[in-house]
């Protein structure tokens, strides 16, 4: 039997990179997907693949940022498809720019990043708390190898602060949660070939010098590298798992 049949699992950020293979992973897992993003038409055009490949999928647009969305999108959700029993708070984003550079920029980079990887992570975690908590469900949040470190300057120290604030929360709720049946845990992922560091693969050989030294698997991850542990976590073979973070990383932190 598939590993997540009659689960209903939301995933956010699903309209690109990681999220979007977690929620390929989970449909083919026998998961019926909900992919949330602000990117409608991505997101919808993933779903779409997902049911073409005899999976169950729809869209729903969301910016995670906005409270108030996340709570109609969950009360819609419970609606219209049923209770989440899985939440993948997957959105995130990132910038890299010095904390002594430029002040307005330093300013909005803190504030965009903390209101989408952490605060966004809050919102929708607690709009789904009710299905979550009716389910026995499973919240799995995506934190980074700087859940743990800072990787180089110049970078966001606003990324590095909300990956730990991801690793937090996730102990943080494993904890209160774990009475009610609830499983909480996180996925570090290293360096993995997305949209979000197109950029620094394309013009910044230095920095992947330093990521690649630190990978004794001697390559960059690919998003699928990531649905392993996310369907590990999100079923039953992890039962007796919650407060972890699973680090899928080619091994950066042991050199
Ligand atoms: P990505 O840019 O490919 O995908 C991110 C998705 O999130 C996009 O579809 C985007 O539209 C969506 N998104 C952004 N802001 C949103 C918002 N406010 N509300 C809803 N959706 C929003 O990035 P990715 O590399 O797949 O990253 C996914 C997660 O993995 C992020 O949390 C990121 O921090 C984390 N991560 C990535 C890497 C990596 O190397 N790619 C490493 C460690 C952690």
């Amino acid at each position: 039997m598939p590993l997540l049949q009659n689960h209903i699992a939301v995933v956010t950020g699903a309209a690109s990179g990681i999220g979007r293979a977690i929620a390929f992973g989970y449909a083919k897992e026998g998961a019926q997907v909900v992919l949330l993003d602000t990117n409608e038409t991505a997101a919808e055009e993933a779903a779409q693949e997902i049911r073409r490949s005899g999976g169950q999928a729809e869209s729903m647009v969301l910016d995670v940022t906005r409270r108030e969305d996340c709570t109609a999108i969950a009360k819609r959700v419970a609606a219209q498809v049923g209770p989440a029993s899985i939440l993948v708070n997957n959105a995130g984003i990132n910038r890299r720019n010095a904390f002594t550079g430029d002040a307005e920029a330093v300013v909005r980079d803190w504030q965009d990043i903390m209101a989408v990887n952490l605060n966004g992570t809050f919102n929708v975690t607690h709009a789904f708390l009710g299905s979550l908590r009716a389910t026995k469900g499973r919240i799995v949040n995506i934190g980074s190898v700087q859940s743990f470190m800072h990787v180089r300057t110049p970078s966001s120290p606003a990324y590095t602060a909300s990956k730990h604030g991801v690793l937090g929360f996730t102990r943080a709720l494993a904890a209160e949660l774990g009475k009610h049946g609830v499983r909480v845990n996180a996925i570090g992922p290293g360096l993995i070939e997305t949209p979000l560091n197109a950029s620094v693969r394309a013009n910044d050989p230095e920095l992947m010098k330093i990521f690649m030294d630190h990978t004794p698997l001697g390559r960059a991850g690919k998003p699928e590298d990531i649905v392993g542990p996310a369907i590990f976590l999100a079923s039953d073979l992890s039962a007796y798992v919650t407060g972890s973070i699973v680090m899928a990383d080619g091994g950066y932190r042991t050199v």
